[in-house]
C-alpha cells in the first residue's frame, strides 16, 4: 500500500520512522517499567514538526486540504512499531484537536491551533465517565450557562493526557433534561479555576501513557469556549471518533508490524534441534498468518484514510469502524503469536513482545469497544438490509 503514498507522506513516515528507532527504542523498556511521561519525545516531534501534519496551512500546520489522516496515521504507525505507549502523547493531542479542527471557528482555532500544531501545547478528549463508557449517552457533568461563562460540574474518567495536556475538549450536558440531545463540547484550558486532575491509573499496558481523571469543580469556562453551538456535542464526538479511529487503528498496526520485526529476527536466530527456529513449518506458517493479517490491516487503513483525505466521508463511521475492529485484533493475535514463537524468552520482560502484547489490548477497548464498533458495523447493515429489501 506504500505505493499509495505521496512524496511528502513518505518523508513524513520517514521522519517518524527515524525517531521511533533513534529515540523512541532506546527508552521505551525503562518508560513502559516506571511509567514516565515522554516529554523528551514530545519535544523531539515538535522539533521536526510532526504535530503540524494534521493541522490546516491557516493555522500553521501543514495540510493543504482535508483532514491529514493519513499523515496522522503514518506517524501514529511508525512510532507505535517502537512504543505503543509513548506514542499516545501524540495520538491523544490528535484526538483532542478533532473536535476544534471539525467545530471550531476561525476564532477559536487561531487561539488554539497553532501552538498545538507547534507541539507547544498538547491536547486532550474527554467524554467518558465512571457510569458512561460505551453508554456514553448517560454521562452526567454539566455545564450551566451563567452570565458569559458555563459552569462545569462532574469527573471525567481515564482521559489520556491528562494532567500533561493544556487544552481540552470535554462533553458535558447543557441541557441535562434532554439526555444526549442536550450535550454540548467545550474547551477547557488547564489552570481554569475549579478544573483539578484526580486518579492517575496504573495499567496492564500503554504505561508511559498517562490516565487520568479530570474532575470538574464550578469550573467557570468562557461562554466563548463552546464549540459549535449547544445541543451538538455528541455529533462533535461521534465525527471526531469517525476521524480518530482509523489513528487507534493504525496504533495497533504499528504494533503488529513492530512485533512482526522482532520475531522474523528471533525466530531466524534461535536455533533448536541443530536448526533455526524459522526452518519450522509449524512456525513458518505462524508466521505466514501473521503477515497476511498485517498486510490485510494496512490496506483496510490506508484505503479509508486515502478516501477521508480526498474528501469522501461517504459511510466513514462504518469503515472507520471496521478497520479499528479488524487492526486491534490483528494486533491482539500478532503480538500473542510473537510471544508464542519466541517461547519462554517472550515472556520476559528482556525482550520487547510481552510488552507489545499487553500494549495491543487496549486497541480492543479505547475510543468504543470492539463490541461497541460491531454494533456500530451491524446497525449500517440492518440499514443497507433495508434498503435492499425496498
Ligand atoms: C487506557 C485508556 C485510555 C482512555 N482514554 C480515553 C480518553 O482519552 N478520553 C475518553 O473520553 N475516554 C477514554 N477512555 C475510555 C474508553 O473509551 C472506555 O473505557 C471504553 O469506551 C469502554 O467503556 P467502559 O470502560 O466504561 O466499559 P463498559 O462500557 O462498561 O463495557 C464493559 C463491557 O461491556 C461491553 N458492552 C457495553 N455495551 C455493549 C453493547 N451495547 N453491546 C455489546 N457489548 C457491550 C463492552 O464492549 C465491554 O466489553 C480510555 C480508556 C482506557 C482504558
Amino acid at each position: 500500500m506504500h505505493h499509495l503514498l505521496t512524496e511528502e507522506q513518505k518523508s513524513i513516515r520517514d521522519l517518524a520512522r527515524r525517531i521511533a528507532e533513534e529515540k523512541v527504542k532506546p527508552v521505551r523498556a525503562r518508560y513502559d517499567e516506571e511509567s514516565i511521561f515522554p516529554r523528551d519525545i514530545v519535544e523531539e516531534l515538535a522539533r521536526v514538526d510532526l504535530f503540524r501534519v494534521f493541522i490546516p496551512v491557516e493555522y500553521d500546520g501543514l495540510v493543504e486540504q482535508g483532514y491529514g489522516v493519513t499523515n496522522m496515521c503514518l506517524v501514529i504507525e511508525e512510532l507505535s512499531k517502537a512504543c505503543a505507549g509513548i506514542v499516545l502523547a501524540y495520538a491523544g493531542t490528535a484526538l483532542g484537536a478533532f473536535p476544534l479542527l471539525l467545530f471550531g471557528s476561525d476564532a477559536q482555532k487561531k487561539k488554539y491551533l497553532p501552538s498545538i500544531a507547534a507541539g507547544k501545547r498538547l491536547a486532550a478528549f474527554g467524554i467518558t465517565e465512571p457510569m458512561a463508557g460505551s453508554d456514553a449517552g448517560s454521562i452526567r457533568t454539566t455545564a450551566r450557562r451563567e452570565g458569559d461563562h458555563y459552569v462545569l460540574d462532574g469527573t471525567k474518567v481515564f482521559i489520556t493526557n491528562g494532567g500533561e495536556a493544556d487544552i481540552y475538549t470535554v462533553v458535558a450536558l447543557t441541557q441535562p433534561e434532554k439526555g444526549a440531545r442536550g450535550a454540548s463540547t467545550f474547551v477547557v484550558e488547564k489552570g481554569t479555576p475549579g478544573f483539578s486532575f484526580g486518579k492517575k491509573e496504573k495499567k496492564m499496558g500503554i504505561r508511559a501513557s498517562i490516565t487520568s481523571e479530570l474532575i470538574f469543580e464550578q469550573a467557570r469556562v468562557p461562554a466563548e469556549n463552546l464549540l459549535g453551538r449547544e445541543g451538538m456535542g455528541f455529533l462533535v464526538a461521534m465525527k471526531t471518533f469517525d476521524l480518530s479511529r482509523p489513528g487507534v487503528a493504525a496504533q495497533a498496526l504499528g504494533i503488529a508490524e513492530g512485533a512482526m520485526d522482532e520475531t522474523l529476527r528471533y525466530a531466524h536466530q534461535r536455533h533448536q534441534f541443530g536448526q533455526s527456529i524459522i526452518s519450522f513449518q509449524g512456525i513458518q506458517w505462524m508466521l505466514a498468518d501473521m503477515a497476511t493479517q498485517i498486510e490485510a490491516a494496512r490496506a483496510l487503513i490506508y484505503g479509508l484514510t486515502d478516501r477521508i483525505d480526498k474528501g469522501d466521508t461517504k459511510n466513514v463511521g462504518y469503515l472507520s469502524a471496521m478497520a479499528k475492529v479488524f487492526a486491534s485484533d490483528v494486533a491482539m493475535k500478532v503480538t500473542t503469536d510473537a510471544v508464542q514463537i519466541f517461547g519462554g524468552y517472550g515472556y520476559m520482560s528482556d525482550y520487547p513482545v510481552e510488552k507489545m502484547m499487553r500494549d495491543a489490548k487496549i486497541t480492543q477497548i479505547y475510543e468504543g469497544t470492539n463490541q461497541i464498533q460491531k454494533n456500530v458495523i451491524g446497525n449500517h447493515l440492518v440499514r443497507e438490509a433495508g434498503r435492499l429489501s425496498g
